[in-house]
């Protein structure tokens, strides 16, 4: 993800931040002046994923035209949409961008899908009752070593299995749909492979028996109706078309040549595609929020500040995976914090809790939306409060004593304290009761007390980000 030159890009005109990984994309991007749009065919694990998929698809496409090169401008226009809502910082490189889309699915699609399965499957062999043993110690290393997942399905799974499918099923109408016809990244590469200063793709005509191989072989549909030519920005340098001309009349050579093509797209599309960018930027900005839910968007520990936070956040769901060996209270949002928001990390303080001792969500964030955190600085930085729910908790409510919040309460000093006094319960009889409250100047927000109270249901205690402290700011008292 760190070497997708669009993030970088996109990431630099939203947030006007020169971060590092946008040196690294745009070197990588640079080599495309020298060999072309290499990335699609060598290196894009999306593209991988499609070919195997297409390869399944083959039988259906027997037969049918697989081109449509009208569409071919499409990824053109995504890739304008995207780079204007940027401009005005607004971030949708997140929805778009293959490398996110393959970590996302693999992340929180495919990865928990497998960790079930062979979870579940693992359990089915040890309750037959043979092999214990060693079914013992291939659980164990499966579950430590392996796949140290919990093997449960993140809130916004299907979703991103089902996008994902989709994306796939696209090569039923042509082989790889997605890059041909929508991927921006492919459009990125494509426009400096345009530009190349190198020859690539070379015909002999004259060895050239019109044979049409290398075009029915093409999984980009690059090569010309007159076999002789081809459009750089489509050719992925896959060197198909090399090893199946019988005559070997193609050859692929990086002597110097410098002959520009045009890419495909009409001004007119490049002006429809501008305004739907500035569309597409407004209807994202109308602010829609979940009201209910605004006040409880906790974002992980070391966020940066929202608006930073949702520009640089690609949605990439590394954090919720890696918080799902620890806490796992983080979980891809829907609305709570409006279309912006859609599926970046929250707290979800009822499903897992901030563990004290971890700090891992910061380190694996490929982009800095949370800035990576020492533990002593974690241990102290505030996501929000807990408050109690005194029309549900036990010694609130049923004026019975409960310490399980206290118990948990990693902080030294507790952040949860009593108040001992004489109580009436709802049967009229009176007790001495602890009635708990949270000491806000301690409590650091990390949820451990909702999510172990016993009460069913939403519990006894709620945690909103109240006081929250972003990074690099002050908390908000
Ligand atoms: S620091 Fe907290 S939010 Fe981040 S991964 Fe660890 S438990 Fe999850
Ligand atoms: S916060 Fe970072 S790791 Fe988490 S989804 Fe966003 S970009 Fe990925």
């Amino acid at each position: 993800m760190r070497s997708s030159p669009l993030i970088g890009i996109a990431t630099f005109l939203a947030t006007k931040i020169l971060i590092s990984t946008l040196i690294v994309g745009l070197v990588i991007l640079g080599l495309s002046l020298l060999i072309g749009r290499y990335f699609c065919g060598w290196i894009c694990p999306l593209g991988t994923v499609i070919d195997l998929s297409d390869r399944l698809h083959q039988k259906f496409l027997r037969g049918k035209p697989n081109t449509i090169r009208p569409l071919r401008a499409w990824k053109y226009s995504i890739l304008i949409v995207i780079l204007i809502a940027a401009l005005f910082s607004t971030q949708v490189i997140w929805f778009f961008d293959p490398i996110v889309i393959i970590t996302r699915s693999m992340t929180a699609a495919v990865y928990p899908l497998i960790a079930f399965l062979l979870e579940s499957g693992l359990k089915l062999l040890l309750s037959v009752g043979i092999l214990q043993d060693q079914l013992f110690s291939l659980y164990d290393l499966f579950r430590q070593r392996i796949l140290p997942i919990n093997p449960i399905f993140f809130q916004q799974s299907m979703t991103f299995a089902v996008i994902f499918i989709g994306i796939l099923l696209l090569g039923l109408l042509a082989r790889r749909f997605w890059c041909r016809y929508l991927c921006p990244l492919g459009a990125l590469f494509g426009s400096f492979a345009t530009l190349r200063f190198t020859q690539g793709i070379a015909v002999a005509s004259d060895k050239c028996i019109d044979c049409g191989k290398c075009q029915r072989i093409c999984k980009m549909d690059a090569i010309n109706a007159d076999y002789r030519s081809h459009a750089r920005s489509e050719c992925i340098e896959c060197m198909s078309c090399v090893a199946v001309c019988p005559t070997s009349a193609i050859s692929y050579q990086l002597r110097p040549k410098f002959a520009p093509q045009r890419i495909d797209i009409s001004r007119r599309r490049f002006v429809y595609s501008s305004a739907s960018g500035l569309i597409a930027l407004g209807l994202i900005k109308t602010g829609f929020k979940n009201p209910i839910a605004t006040g409880q968007v906790v974002r992980p520990p070391g966020a940066l500040p929202e608006p930073e936070f949702l520009n640089r956040c690609v949605r990439c769901q590394e954090c919720v995976k890696i918080c799902s060996t620890t806490g796992a209270c983080l979980q891809p949002g829907l609305l709570e914090s409006g279309w912006e928001g859609l599926w970046t990390p929250l707290v979800n303080a009822r499903h897992g809790y901030c563990e004290y001792n971890c700090n891992l969500c910061g380190k694996v964030c490929p982009t800095g939306a949370i800035h990576p955190l020492e533990l002593s600085q974690k241990q102290q930085l505030r996501m929000g409060t807990a408050y109690f729910d005194k029309s549900r908790c036990i010694p609130w409510y049923r004026g019975e004593d409960c310490l399980v919040c206290e118990e948990h309460c990693p902080l030294p000093d507790k952040a949860i304290k009593f108040d001992i006094r004489e109580a009436r319960r709802p049967d009229g009889t009176v007790a001495v009761v602890k009635f708990p409250y949270v000491d806000e100047k301690l409590c650091i927000g990390c949820g451990i007390c909702v999510t172990k109270c016993p009460v069913p249901g939403p519990g006894g205690l709620f945690l909103t980000n109240a006081h929250q402290q972003r990074w690099g700011q002050e908390a908000e008292f």
